[in-house]
């Protein structure tokens, strides 16, 4: 901006207004370069997306495909031999591989993958229920609460991290929550948390209007419903989700799947490893979007991990507490900076650790550590 001088004679109040202005310009330009550098910190706060499959077993996600279940014709319907075809190897590196080959080739190589009992790394729900609601409060408030012992619990007392990243200013309005299971408005209190929450056959054309939404809206409604009204297939959830990432570029997200759950109950062990074939490779597409789109390229956490485990053996269709070995759980991590917390690739240091550690360990990955006015577990690192 010029200023111009002027040249006629100048009185005494001339002068004074001239001294005005400029010092108003000052302040200006000094206000304006503060909004910038707010702008630019903003910006650069990372970005952090949250992912659960639910009830997928610690088993599988490091052994793949577990041949005594496979072989049992009760469980792979009379068809094995499209699971052998698709997930049978003789080696555990392989089966890894076949069922999950994002997790073995990317997280393992650029990211962290706890959970592996084989190798006495240990992850455990801390609450003592071992099924979804009590799983998902446990995850987001990094509180067991015992009095959230139902999965028809009403909406949840205590605030989450993503309601916590919601009022820090550079997530504000940025937050959002997609799931197949029409629980998560009373999981994470819709109503009282402040960002929209999109589950089961809700439609999200409340919060973004195109075409695509119009289509994919549709596709849902009328889509084939295995489980009912009470939750929607992955693909959609997916599909809305990534719409959604792609368009409004959100700063903290949540994408939950839940298929690999319904299979298992269904004791379809095909559909159970599919779906998490299909997780695996959405995780993959999420992460090379991320990885390619400027705001998000080196700026992007990733935690994927479940609700609950599931029980040995034969019951692997099952989890409870009346069910053996279904506390036990499993969580991936991806990011610039989750070297802080150690090691590279498939944790193997004799440990236990806890899904209530989860909400603090992500929030203080981004930087903005998550407080509340219920005990939070104490971050991993
Ligand atoms: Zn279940």
């Amino acid at each position: 901006m010029k200023i111009k001088i002027i040249s006629h004679k100048c009185d005494s109040t001339t002068t004074f207004l001239i001294a005005l202005v400029i010092i108003q310009l000052f302040v200006s330009v000094q206000m304006h370069a503060q909004t910038n550098s707010n702008a630019k910190a903003n910006t650069n706060a990372p970005n952090l997306i949250i992912i659960t499959t639910d009830g997928f077993r610690w088993q599988e996600v490091f052994n793949g495909m577990n041949f005594d279940i496979a072989n049992q014709s009760k469980f792979n319907h009379g068809d094995s031999s499209y699971i052998y075809k698709k997930y049978g190897a003789n080696t555990i590196s392989e089966r890894q591989k076949l069922l999950m080959p994002f997790f073995w080739n990317t997280v393992t190589s650029q990211g962290q993958l706890y959970g592996n009992r084989n190798k006495e790394n240990k992850v455990d729900v801390a609450n003592p229920y071992w099924f979804s609601y009590p799983g998902y409060n446990e995850i987001f408030t990094g509180y067991p609460d015992t009095a959230i012992n139902s999965n028809e619990y009403p909406p949840n007392p205590h605030s989450n991290v993503l309601a916590f990243l919601n009022k820090q200013k550079p997530y504000q309005g940025k937050v959002v929550a997609f799931g197949a299971w029409d629980a998560y408005d009373r999981i994470l209190n819709e109503s009282v948390s402040g960002f929209p929450v999109i589950n089961g056959f809700e439609s999200f054309s409340s919060i973004l209007k195109d075409a695509t939404t119009d289509l994919l809206s549709s596709l849902l409604k009328d889509s084939y419903k295995p489980f009912k009204e009470v939750e929607c297939l992955d693909v959609f959830t997916h599909y809305q989700a990534m719409h959604y990432l792609k368009t409004k570029q959100p700063k903290a997200m949540y994408i939950s799947y839940g298929e690999t759950d319904e299979w298992a109950h269904h004791g379809n062990y095909s559909n159970y490893l599919d779906a998490v074939h299909q997780v695996d490779e959405w995780i993959g597409d999420i992460w090379n979007w991320a990885q390619t789109t400027p705001g998000y390229k080196d700026n992007t956490y990733i935690l994927v991990t479940t609700d609950h485990g599931r029980g040995f053996g034969n019951d692997w269709t099952d989890h409870g507490a009346d069910v053996k070995g279904a506390s036990s759980i499993w969580f991936a991590l991806l990011g610039p900076d989750v070297k802080k917390i150690g090691p590279l690739g498939e944790q193997t240091k004799d440990q236990q650790l806890f899904q209530k550690q989860l909400a603090a360990t992500i929030s203080k990955l981004i930087g903005y550590p998550f407080t509340a006015e219920h005990p939070v577990g104490p971050s991993i690192y």
